[in-house]
C-alpha cells in the first residue's frame, strides 16, 4: 500500500512567513491527486515536504505506513519529476535514466531490463545513446518522467512537469500522462497552477489558495458544486461571472437583485436563502450556462436586460461574448457561434439550475 498521508502539516520559511498553514490529505493507494491554486498558494512548499527537499515546520507526512518527517529524501520510494527536468547534460538519456538505479547500486542487467522497459513504454528506444542537448522539449520531458519509471516508486512526485511545452505538445502529453497511470497504478502527486491540467487529470483535485486548501473532490464536484467563490472563480474557462446583490422576494418568490439585473433563484435554492432575505449577496454565473437572443426579439418575460455586446471571440464552434450594461455589469457568456454584431443589444437567458449564491467577500461559501 502507498497511501500518502499528511496530517496538519505546516510550513514557516526562515523570516517568518507561513506557506502552508495545517493541511490534512489523505491520498489513497493508486489515486492521482492534482494540488491546483493560483502563484504563491503554497502547493510546491506542500510537494517538496512530502519529497523531503523542504523541511517541515508542523505536522506529520506518512508514505506507506511510515511517517518520514525525517527520512531523508532518497530513502522515501518517491521519484520527483520537476519543471525543468533537471536531466545531467554530460550524460545520454541511458545513463540519466540508470544513474538513480546505479547509485542504489542494482545489478546491472535489472538497470537494463528497466530502462529499456520504461523507454518502450514511453516510445524513448531510439533515442536511448543522445545527450539531453539533442532532444526537444517534449523528448526531455520522457526521459524525466522515465527516470522516475525505472525507480518502481511507491508515489510519483510531479511539479509542473508540462509548463515548458508548447500547448499542443501538454496536451497530448497530459493524456500520455494519464495513460501511463492507468497501466502503472502508482499514487502520484501532481502540482499545476494550470485549472484545465487539473481537472483532466485528477483523480481528485485538490484546490488551494494562501496556504490553505479549499477544497478536495472530483473535478465535477469542485466544478459543479465550488464550496466557495473563490473556487468557483478559479475554476472554469472563461471565469464565473458575478454580480453583487442582494436577497428579495418578489411575489413570494425569493430572488436576487443587484446590478441593475433581478432573477428568481431555482427553488432549493430559495428554500436555502429564504431565511436570508434582505442580506448582501454574490450570484455566480457560469459562462457556458447562459443564452443569448436580439433585444428586439425578446419579450417582456425576459429576465435581463438589455446587454451590449463589446467584444466576440469567436472559438470555432463556440464564441465567448463580453457583454456589458449601463449600469457597468460586465458578463461573459459561452454561447453556440452564430451571427451577431459587436455593438448590438441583447438580452440574456441563464440556467437557474446551475446558479451559486454566495455569501459576500472573496471566500464566499456557496449558499
Ligand atoms: P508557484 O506556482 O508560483 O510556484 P506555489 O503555489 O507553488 O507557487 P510556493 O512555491 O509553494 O507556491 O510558495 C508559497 C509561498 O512561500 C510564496 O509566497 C513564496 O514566496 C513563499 N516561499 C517559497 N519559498 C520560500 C523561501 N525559501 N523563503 C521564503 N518564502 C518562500
Amino acid at each position: 500500500m502507498a497511501e500518502v498521508v499528511l496530517t496538519q502539516i505546516e510550513k514557516v520559511y526562515p523570516g517568518g512567513f507561513k506557506a502552508v498553514k495545517g493541511i490534512d490529505l489523505h491520498i489513497n493507494d493508486a489515486e492521482f491527486i492534482v494540488l491546483v491554486g493560483p502563484s504563491g498558494c503554497g502547493k510546491s512548499t506542500t510537494l517538496r515536504m512530502v519529497a523531503g527537499l523542504e523541511e517541515i515546520t508542523g505536522g506529520t507526512i506518512a508514505i506507506g505506513d511510515r511517517v518520514v518527517n525525517d527520512v531523508p529524501p532518497k530513502d522515501r520510494d518517491i521519484a520527483m519529476v520537476f519543471q525543468n527536468y533537471a536531466l545531467y547534460p554530460h550524460m545520454s538519456v541511458y545513463k540519466n535514466m540508470a544513474f538513480g538505479l546505479k547509485l542504489r547500486k542494482f545489478p546491472k542487467a535489472e538497470i537494463d531490463r528497466r530502462v529499456q522497459e520504461a523507454a518502450r513504454i514511453l516510445g524513448i528506444e531510439h533515442l536511448l545513446e543522445r545527450k539531453p542537448k539533442a532532444l526537444s522539449g517534449g523528448q526531455r520531458q520522457r526521459v524525466a518522467v522515465g527516470r522516475a519509471i525505472v525507480r518502481d516508486p511507491a508515489c510519483f512526485l510531479f511539479d509542473e512537469p508540462l509548463s515548458n511545452l508548447d500547448a499542443k505538445l501538454r496536451v497530448e502529453t497530459r493524456a500520455e500522462l494519464k495513460r501511463l497511470h492507468k497501466r502503472l497504478n502508482t499514487t502520484t502527486i501532481y502540482v499545476t497552477h494550470d485549472q484545465e491540467e487539473a481537472m483532466t487529470l485528477g483523480d481528485r483535485v485538490v484546490v488551494m489558495s494562501e496556504g490553505l486548501i479549499q477544497q478536495c473532490d472530483t473535478p465535477l464536484e469542485v466544478y459543479n458544486h465550488p464550496v466557495n467563490r473563490f473556487v468557483a472563480g478559479f475554476l472554469g474557462t472563461p471565469p464565473m461571472n458575478f454580480l453583487s446583490g442582494k436577497l428579495v422576494e418578489e411575489n413570494g418568490q425569493v430572488c436576487f437583485e443587484g446590478e441593475g439585473q433581478k432573477f428568481p433563484l431555482n427553488p432549493d435554492q430559495a428554500d436555502r436563502c429564504r431565511a436570508r432575505l434582505g442580506s448582501e449577496v454574490t450570484l455566480g454565473l457560469r459562462p457556458e450556462g447562459m443564452f443569448l437572443k436580439p433585444h428586439e426579439s425578446a419579450s417582456n418575460e425576459d429576465q435581463t436586460g438589455p446587454f451590449k455586446v463589446d467584444v466576440i471571440e469567436p472559438l470555432g464552434n463556440t464564441m465567448d461574448v463580453y457583454l456589458s450594461t449601463s449600469t457597468g455589469a460586465r458578463l461573459t457568456a459561452r454561447v453556440a457561434a452564430e451571427e451577431l454584431d459587436e455593438g448590438t443589444d441583447v438580452k440574456c437567458y441563464f440556467n437557474l439550475q446551475k446558479a451559486h449564491v454566495f455569501e459576500p467577500g472573496d471566500y464566499g461559501l456557496n449558499l
